[in-house]
């Protein structure tokens, strides 16, 4: 089903997460394991991210580096496949970026998810790779995420890049885009960062999911200033649990985003990483009740490979 169809069938909130790919090496049970523990509390839908390739420098014994560009979390369709045949009842949304990709590419991508009956897409520009800070398209693919979701619809409209192709299969995506609470990293402002995203809807976008947040009045007036901007599609909160100490500096360097005071005075008495996991899953289930009572449309967790916290978190919200 599509996500916008779920989200219109239901007058609850919904619950939602994101798993990644494991690193490149690893098999799939490590998906399982992480999905296992969840099913029990129906989750709609699954998000898997996708990620670029990026450049590493490999040390050889004479001491010279080789460059080497590598994929370090691949088997995202494999993934998304896999999850959709051995969970029927659940959906699953793969991540497709523009990052890595020349429209030729995006094309045979969506073939391939068309075919596997997945009709669900998460269209993101991407990050720029770790060596790189701007973010710079493939010879012939998309500077923003915007175009990635034109892209799309032209399919959904049976229009391939190919014009001299006849009597085409229109394909029938549902497509979300992010959105960010905080503002994107790169925005000069708000304002600029929500016209950018309500071209996103209207390029046919249906929903939106936000950046990880840990002040809910954040997720609120971002919200609000979406309606004031003419963006009137459901807008899906994400929430990250605070898993380690280290999070309380490194998410906001990585994703733009605040901790709040009340946050990091918890965290700073913890004596341990187990203790700012408790913190995590407190803050977050916390989070979670007053969104629901918001009337969010789906609660959407990152897992980032743990699932114990989202289990201790969901069984307690819904
Ligand atoms: P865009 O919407 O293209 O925006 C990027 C920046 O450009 C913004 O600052 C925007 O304001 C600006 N902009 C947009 N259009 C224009 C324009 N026409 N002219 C000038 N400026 C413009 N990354 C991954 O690599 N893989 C994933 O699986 C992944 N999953 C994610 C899931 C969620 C829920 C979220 C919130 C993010 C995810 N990301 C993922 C991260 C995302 O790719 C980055 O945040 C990226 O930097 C921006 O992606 P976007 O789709 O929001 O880009």
């Amino acid at each position: 089903m599509k996500i916008i169809d779920h989200i219109k069938n239901s007058k609850k909130t919904l619950f939602s997460f994101e798993l990644l790919p494991p690193l490149k090496g690893h098999n799939i049970s490590g998906i399982y394991r992480t999905i296992a523990p969840l099913m029990e509390f129906n989750p709609s839908f699954i998000n898997i991210t996708y990620h670029q390739e990026e450049v590493v420098y490999k040390k050889h014994k004479s001491g010279l580096l080789e460059k080497k560009i590598v994929r370090k979390r691949p088997g995202t369709v494999a993934i998304s496949a896999a999850i959709k045949y051995k969970y029927p009842a659940v959906d699953v949304v793969p991540h497709l970026i523009c990052g890595g990709f020349s429209r030729e590419d995006t094309e045979y991508a969506l073939i391939d998810f068309h075919f596997l009956g997945i009709n669900n897409i998460l269209a993101l520009r991407g990050d720029p790779p770790k060596a790189q800070r701007v973010f710079t398209p493939e010879k012939d693919g998309h500077q923003y995420a915007c175009a990635l979701v034109s892209q799309i619809m032209d399919m959904n409209r049976g229009k391939y890049l190919d014009d001299e192709l006849e009597n085409t299969t229109a394909t029938d995506f549902c497509v979300g885009v992010a959105g960010y609470p905080e503002k994107h990293l790169e925005s000069p402002n708000v304002t600029t960062d929500l016209k950018y995203l309500k071209q996103k809807i209207d390029a046919g976008a249906e929903y939106i999911i936000t950046q990880m947040f840990y002040d809910n009045q954040k997720y609120f007036s971002f919200v609000k200033n979406c309606r004031d901007a003419g963006i009137m599609v459901p807008i899906i909160p994400g929430l990250k649990p605070i898993t380690t100490l280290k999070d309380m500096g490194t998410l906001p360097q990585v994703f733009n985003i605040d901790i709040p005071e009340d946050l990091v005075k918890e965290l700073n008495k913890c004596k341990s990483n187990e203790d700012a996991f408790h913190v995590g899953v407190e803050w977050s289930t916390v989070q979670s009740k007053e969104l629901i009572g918001f009337g969010v449309p789906v609660l959407h967790y990152f897992t980032i490979g743990i699932s114990e916290n989202i289990r201790q978190i969901v069984s307690s919200v819904f």
